[in-house]
């Protein structure tokens, strides 16, 4: 099925970056369409505070932040969609996006679909996943009420999750496949003052252990590997998250543009084109280095002019 509509802009994805675009395209009257994927609002939505978004002097809930720039952008008549899109073809104009079954037309695209949480890849990780292992402290934390909790990561997210999590657990320890951190520091000394939880490095989760009774599945243990003694050990625990970092959502992007080896989309250093014309991208689809909040929204912001300026030009 095809909507008949050609429309101007196309955004691809929900979080800062996109409703940035959204706002942008909105205001300049390009009646844009947001398609808001499989988490609408991204990643912000299963964060808790977010203190680092200028403008809010006490912080503000993540999910709270997405809602508000939603409504901003709706404001001005962004008409945003809770459907996501599977499958492009940008060889020919205009540009072909699908919704399930459903074709959508476009002259401009602006792809920001972000990234989602890495997995280590374990057979037993992927087994209770739902069970006692999770990638969202803010989703699952809740669970694991006076239980014993292991974050694996040495990053911000790694800290960021530690800390929540010491509302509800009883110990949180953070294990670390190295002795240095790549976290922040004022993140790394938040967790390291926080009596709850204990840091543990140069070790590795090897295996998720648990057991499975009258069909329910819970984790009993974590395999570790201290990675200079080579030693291996059972960790009696009940919840493990994972806060190893990010993956880009451009799987369906691959063979239509650009990638890096990486899997981020690539842009031009100085504004948001795609090696496709009339195809910009912004946020963490297309940004591994910075990653913030405020820089996807920025490139949000850039996007839409460079959408605006391409239209202009290709389209009168
Ligand atoms: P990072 O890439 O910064 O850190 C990932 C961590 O996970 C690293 O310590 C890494 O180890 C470890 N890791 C990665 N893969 C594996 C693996 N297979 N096995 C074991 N450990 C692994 O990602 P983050 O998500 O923590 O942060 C990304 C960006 O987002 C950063 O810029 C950060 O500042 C920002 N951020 C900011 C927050 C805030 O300000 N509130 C909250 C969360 C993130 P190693 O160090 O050895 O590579």
């Amino acid at each position: 099925m095809s909507e008949q509509n050609v429309h101007n802009v196309i955004i691809i994805g929900s979080g800062p970056a996109g409703l940035t675009a959204a706002l942008y395209t909105a205001r300049a009257n390009l009646k844009p369409i947001v398609f808001e994927g499989m988490q609408p609002g991204g990643q912000l939505t299963i964060t808790t505070e977010v203190e680092n978004y200028p403008g809010f002097e006490h912080g503000i809930m993540g999910p709270e932040l997405m809602d508000v720039m939603r409504k901003q952008a709706q404001r001005f008549g962004a008409d945003c969609r809770f459907k996501f899109i599977d499958k492009v073809d940008f060889s020919s104009r205009p540009f072909k996006l699908f919704s399930e079954d459903q074709e959508h037309l476009a002259k401009a695209v602006i792809i920001a679909t972000g990234a989602s949480a890495k997995l280590l890849g374990l057979p037993s990780e992927a087994e209770y996943m739902g069970f006692g292992v999770s990638a969202c402290a803010t989703c699952d934390g809740f669970f694991f009420k006076n239980q014993r909790i292991i974050v694996i990561g040495g990053g911000d997210t790694a800290m960021e999750e530690a800390n929540y999590l010491t509302k509800f657990g009883k110990e949180v320890m953070i294990v670390h496949r190295r002795d240095e951190f790549r976290a922040s520091k004022i993140m790394l000394e938040r967790a390291q003052k926080n009596p709850k939880i204990k840091l543990l490095t140069d070790t590795v989760l090897e295996e998720v252990v648990g057991v499975n009774e009258d069909g329910k599945k819970r984790v009993t243990h974590a395999k570790l590997k201290n990675l200079k003694s080579g030693k291996v050990y059972d960790q009696e625990v009940e919840g493990i998250f994972l806060g190893i970092g990010h993956k880009p959502n451009t799987d369906i992007f691959k063979g239509q543009i650009d990638l890096e080896d990486n899997g981020y989309i690539k842009t031009s250093k100085i504004n948001t084109k795609t090696n496709i014309e009339g195809v910009f991208a912004c946020g963490d689809a297309q940004d591994h280095v910075y990653r913030q909040a405020v820089t996807a929204a920025g490139s949000g912001c850039m996007a839409a002019i460079d959408v605006e300026r391409y239209l202009e030009e290709h389209h009168g």
